[in-house]
C-alpha cells in the first residue's frame, strides 16, 4: 500500500466501474467510495422496468456482489454525503461530521429528476423515479384496478406505463409535446410506441400540460391547463433529470450543465476526474460536446477515469448506445440521432413489433432503433463507427444482408 488515497462520490453505475477498474489497472493505494443512498451500488434501469411491480430490492440488484469491495480493498461509507470539498487541503466533508483525506477525488454524483412545482405537487401519491427509495414508495400504492398518470412521455415515463400496466393499473400518459420520446426518436418511432401503449390499454394524451395535482392530501386526480381531468390514485413525474453538479460547483470546478471534464474524464482540477450523469464530454464520434444520461457511458467514462487516476491515461472514444423494454419490447438504440435529416425503415413499423429505423446525415448512417433486433442493433454500432454510408434502397431491401449494405 501507498500513501494514496483515492476518494470516490456517488456509489453507482459510474463509481463501481471505477474503483473495480482503479485496482485492475494496478492502483495500490486506498479507495473509498462515498455513498448517499445506503446500498452498494446497484442496476438502476431495473426500476422502472420489472423491478417496479417485483418484489426485487437493492441487494438483488447489486452490480457487485458486497464481499467484492471488501476483497479488492475497496471501503464503502454509505448513507453518508460528502458535504464539500477543500481542494486546497485535498479533504472532502461529510454529513456525518467527519472528513477524509485524498490524492485524487472522483466525482460520479449522478443526476436529479427534474421537480415540477405546481400545486399538489407535494401530495401523497406524486413520485418521482430515481433509486430504491422511490420505488418503495410507489409500489406502496400500487394496486390493480387504481388510476396512474404518468407525467411525462419519454422513456423512463413510458417503461413506468408499461410496467404499471402489467401489474393491472389504469394507465394515463400525459406529454406536454405533440408526440411521446420527441426529444431522441424520428416521429415514426414515436407514432410506434404510441401504437404499442395504445394496444396494451394505456391512454397516451399529447399536446397536454398538467397544472395541478389534487386531494385531500393524498392524490386523487390531476387537471391540466386545457382543463381536463383526469383520476389517479397515484401519479409518476418523468420529466428529464438535472445533473447533480452542486457540489463540484461549490468547490469551484468548471460547469457546463455539466461537470467538465476532457477526453481523460479530468476536471479543470487536475487531481479531480468526473464520470457519468454528472459530465458533460467531447464525443470525438460525433465531433460535439455531449451530456449523456446512461448505464454505457457511466461505465466507460469512469473506466477511462480509472486510468487515467492509475497513471495509464487512454482518450474516451465511444459510441453512446442506449436501451429501453417496454411490454415485449426492447429497443436498441445505436448512437445519437441529432442533425439527421433522413430515416429508412426496415421491417413492419405500421403494424408488427419488429423492424429498424436507421437515421442519415448527409448519406452517413449516425444512428440507428432497433425494435427487437438485436442483430442490427449490433451491425448499426459498428457501421456508425465505421462512417457507413449506405444506399436507403438497400437498408430497406430486408432480402439483403444487412452488415453487407452497411459494407457497401
Ligand atoms: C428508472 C431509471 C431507468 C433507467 N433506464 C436506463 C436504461 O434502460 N438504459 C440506460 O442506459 N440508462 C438508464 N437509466 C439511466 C442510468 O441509470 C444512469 O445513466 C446511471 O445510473 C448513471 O450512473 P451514475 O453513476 O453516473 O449516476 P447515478 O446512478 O445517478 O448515481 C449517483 C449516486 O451518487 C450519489 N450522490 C450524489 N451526490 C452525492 C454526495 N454529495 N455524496 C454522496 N453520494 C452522492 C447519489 O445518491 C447516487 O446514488 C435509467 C435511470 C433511471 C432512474
Amino acid at each position: 500500500m501507498t500513501d494514496q488515497h483515492c476518494v470516490i462520490i456517488g456509489a453507482s453505475h459510474a463509481a463501481a466501474s471505477m474503483a473495480a477498474t482503479l485496482r485492475q489497472e494496478g492502483w495500490e493505494g486506498s479507495i473509498t467510495m462515498v455513498g448517499e443512498e445506503a446500498h452498494p451500488p446497484y442496476h438502476r434501469p431495473p426500476l422502472s422496468k420489472a423491478a417496479l411491480i417485483g418484489d426485487k430490492d437493492a441487494a438483488s440488484l447489486a452490480i457487485r456482489p458486497r464481499d467484492f469491495y471488501d476483497a479488492q480493498g475497496i471501503v464503502l461509507r454509505l448513507g453518508v454525503r460528502a458535504e464539500s470539498i477543500d481542494r486546497q487541503a485535498q479533504r472532502v466533508a461529510l454529513s456525518d461530521g467527519s472528513s477524509l483525506a485524498y490524492t485524487r477525488l472522483a466525482l460520479m454524483t449522478g443526476a436529479l429528476p427534474r421537480r415540477i412545482s405546481l400545486p399538489g405537487s407535494d401530495l401523497s401519491g406524486v413520485h418521482y423515479l430515481r433509486d430504491m427509495r422511490d420505488v418503495d414508495a410507489i409500489r406502496a400504492g400500487l394496486k390493480p384496478g387504481s388510476s396512474a398518470v404518468i407525467v411525462g412521455g419519454g422513456y423512463i415515463g413510458l417503461e413506468t406505463a408499461a410496467s404499471l400496466r402489467s401489474a393491472g393499473m389504469q394507465v394515463t400518459v400525459l406529454e406536454a409535446m405533440s408526440r411521446v420520446l420527441q426529444r431522441v426518436t424520428a416521429p415514426e418511432v414515436s407514432a410506434f410506441f404510441t401504437r404499442v401503449h395504445e394496444e396494451e390499454g394505456v391512454t397516451v394524451v399529447t399536446d397536454t400540460t398538467v397544472s395541478a395535482f389534487h386531494g385531500e392530501g393524498t392524490l386523487t386526480g390531476v387537471t391540466c391547463s386545457d382543463g381536463r381531468e383526469f383520476a389517479a390514485d397515484l401519479a409518476i413525474v418523468g420529466v428529464g433529470v438535472v445533473p447533480d453538479t452542486s457540489l463540484a460547483e461549490a468547490a469551484g470546478l468548471e460547469i457546463n450543465d455539466g461537470i467538465v471534464v476532457d477526453e481523460f474524464a479530468r476536471t479543470s482540477d487536475t487531481h479531480i476526474v468526473a464520470a457519468g450523469d454528472c459530465t458533460r464530454h467531447y464525443n470525438p464520434v460525433y465531433d460535439r460536446w455531449l451530456r449523456l444520461e446512461s448505464v454505457q457511458n457511466a461505465n466507460e467514462q469512469a473506466r477511462t477515469a480509472a486510468k487515467t487516476v492509475a497513471g495509464n491515461p487512454v482518450a474516451y472514444h465511444a459510441l453512446p448506445w442506449f436501451w429501453s423494454d417496454q411490454y415485449d419490447i426492447k429497443l436498441q438504440i445505436a448512437g445519437l440521432s441529432a442533425g439527421y435529416d433522413e430515416v429508412v425503415v426496415r421491417g413492419d413499423i405500421a403494424q408488427g413489433r419488429s423492424f429498424s429505423l436507421f437515421y442519415l446525415s448527409g448519406g452517413r448512417l449516425v444512428a440507428a432503433d432497433a425494435i427487437n433486433r438485436p442483430r442490427d442493433f449490433m451491425a448499426a454500432k459498428r457501421a456508425v463507427l465505421d462512417g457507413s454510408r449506405p444506399a436507403p434502397a438497400a437498408l430497406a431491401d430486408e432480402s439483403l444482408e444487412l452488415k453487407a449494405v452497411f459494407e457497401g
